[in-house]
């Protein structure tokens, strides 16, 4: 008896120190994978230089997935900054849990120039990216959706403000209106807080952009056809199996059609493996969706920047095109 119950005492303390160490033996593996991985990211088609942006242009750069720069006419904008080589769960500072980055950031935070705003739709991690915000400066103001408040201030931000659809704030002569999408906001799914998620115009000088927040099929886009929009952003990628949550390129095209923009900036592509399509699949199949039309998608590289032609007032047509890099 006092055998059996020792050996059972030892193989309860070999459970016991399996299960302890299992999530480091995990993040260990982990660990090893991520400095393996490291060495496979390419480099980005270009590099931003937004120190020479003017101020009384619209100029835009692809930074990665869903992460825009923009000059707005003197309005310095980030848009769900990603500036790391992981998303996911950061394990203190040193490492990250989640995806790794195929295409290195084309830009440190250092690199980012002074900011006015920063945009965040939602709390998903590859939108909502904790290390990434810590290396902001602090003096921007955030605007996020209306549960994102308490994962972002936190974070050090002197100005975090919630909007829910329909309402509206101003940073200077820069206004930003929160609208709908088909998406959700969760940050754990299917478990935890929802967040909410938001679309964002943009408006300054009569000169409006949608940056539409990850967003499957929806008609909520066909509203803005009144007030026309000078660019539209859609995720473009990450719909395969999750076509209830994310557009397909042709879907894509269809909402930023009926949105009445005169140019498509795609994003949520080739930067993160999210989903089962091929990474160049989403371009390709909305350029082909766009046909004749394509000259309006622009900004189809990691690290490419363009500018909106100017092309005044709204109604003069697809004119002056030139869909940039
Ligand atoms: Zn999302
Ligand atoms: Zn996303």
């Amino acid at each position: 008896m006092g055998g059996d119950c020792r050996t059972a005492g030892a193989r309860h303390k070999r459970v016991w120190l399996a299960v302890a160490l299992a999530p480091a033996m995990a993040v260990g593996a982990l660990a090893i994978q991520q400095a393996a991985a490291a060495r496979a990211e390419l480099a980005p088609a270009a590099i931003p230089a937004p120190a020479t942006w003017p101020d009384d242009r619209i100029t835009i750069a692809n930074l990665g997935h869903a992460t825009l720069l923009m000059n707005f006419l003197g309005s310095r904008i980030i848009t769900d900054p990603t500036l790391f080589d992981r998303i996911g769960l950061a394990v203190g500072p040193l490492f990250t849990i989640g995806p790794q980055r195929l295409v290195a950031p084309p830009l440190r935070p250092d690199q980012l120039q002074a900011l006015d705003v920063i945009l965040i739709t939602h709390a998903h991690m590859d939108h909502l990216d904790l290390p990434s915000l810590r290396a902001l400066p602090k003096r921007a103001t955030v605007i996020t959706c209306s549960g994102c408040g308490t994962l972002l201030r936190p974070l050090g931000f002197h100005d975090v403000r919630e909007l829910r659809w329909g309402e509206s704030t101003a940073v200077g002569d820069l206004k930003v209106t929160a609208m709908a999408a088909r998406h959700w906001g969760k940050r754990w799914p299917p478990f935890g807080r929802n967040y909410g998620f938001n679309s964002y115009v943009i408006e300054k000088r009569e000169h409006r952009m949608l940056l539409a927040c990850d967003s499957a099929m929806t008609e909520v886009f066909g509203a803005l056809r009144d007030h026309p929009l000078d660019i539209a952003a859609f995720s473009n990628g990450a719909y395969d199996p999750w076509i209830w949550n994310h557009a397909n390129p042709e879907q894509v095209w269809q909402m930023f059609e009926e949105s009445g923009a005169r140019y498509l900036v795609p994003i949520h592509w080739g930067t993160f493996r999210l989903s089962r399509e091929p990474l160049d699949e989403p371009l390709r199949r909305l350029v082909a969706a766009a046909g004749s039309a394509s000259d309006r998608i622009a900004l189809r590289q990691i690290g490419g920047t363009w500018t909106l032609p100017e092309v005044l007032p709204h109604d003069a047509g697809i004119a002056n095109s030139g869909a940039g890099n």
